[in-house]
């Protein structure tokens, strides 16, 4: 099946196109139409199988859908991540999509290494989606850069990547504080190479409608 006969807009398929991205891999089959409706999503997928378009496609075009009537206070979309590289890497994919969609959505990075005033600076312009990990999250939570009933308010979809390693990293304790400020009706994806954090992490979050295992 093509990326339209998944749901995505032509706009989305047409800055595929300019990537030279034209046929969806597996996991993106599955995840796509599951995310655009609007289901907790688990995955089993490893780097190198399109895991961070399988998320992102599905998200920004329901941000898309979303940005005429948003008066939001803070973010829409938390993308968490274990390491500044992978950080690095779906702050890229996300820029890059929105620039060739030519859509007026924010997006920003949060990494350890930036100053409180930095963090603040970062999400006083009101960012439609943060990537992040989960102790810059908590540090901005905790000092109130990110006002908890904005974020309650707000929050649509919480995406945990590389949730194994999130885990293994730490975070843990950072991830089960954030769990206070999710909001019930918030969609919760999960990508994860291994099963190893999928029972934890769904035990902290979801209802888990859907779990494929693609790895
Ligand atoms: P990931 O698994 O998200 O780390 O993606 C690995 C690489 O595959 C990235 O450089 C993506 O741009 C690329 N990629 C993702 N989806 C596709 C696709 N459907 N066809 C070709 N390349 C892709």
């Amino acid at each position: 099946r093509s990326f339209e006969e998944l749901g995505l807009e032509a706009r989305l398929v047409r800055a595929l196109s300019k990537k030279s991205i034209e046929k969806p891999t597996p996991i993106q089959r599955v995840a796509i139409p599951l995310i655009l409706e609007g289901k907790d999503v688990v995955a089993r997928a490893k780097t190198g199988s399109g895991k961070t378009l399988a998320y992102l496609l599905p998200v920004l075009q329901k941000l898309f859908a979303d940005s005429p009537s948003k008066s939001n206070l803070a973010p829409a979309v938390f993308i968490l991540v274990p390491t500044r590289e992978l950080c690095q890497q779906v702050y890229s994919e996300v820029t890059s999509l929105i620039e060739l969609c030519r859509v007026q959505l924010k997006v920003v990075q949060l990494r350890s290494t930036m100053s409180a005033s930095d963090l603040r600076t970062s999400l006083a312009g009101l960012p439609d989606i943060v990537v992040s990990t989960p102790a810059c999250v908590q540090t901005c939570l905790k000092n109130g850069t990110l006002q908890a009933k904005a974020l309650q308010e707000s929050l649509s979809v919480l995406v945990l990547d590389e949730a194994d390693l999130l885990l293994s990293y730490g975070y843990e304790d950072d991830i089960k504080a954030l769990t206070a400020y999710i909001p019930k009706r918030c969609q919760c994806l999960l990508m994860s190479a291994t099963s190893r954090s999928v029972g934890v992490c769904c035990f902290f979050f979801f209802e888990v409608t859907n779990c494929y295992d693609l790895a």
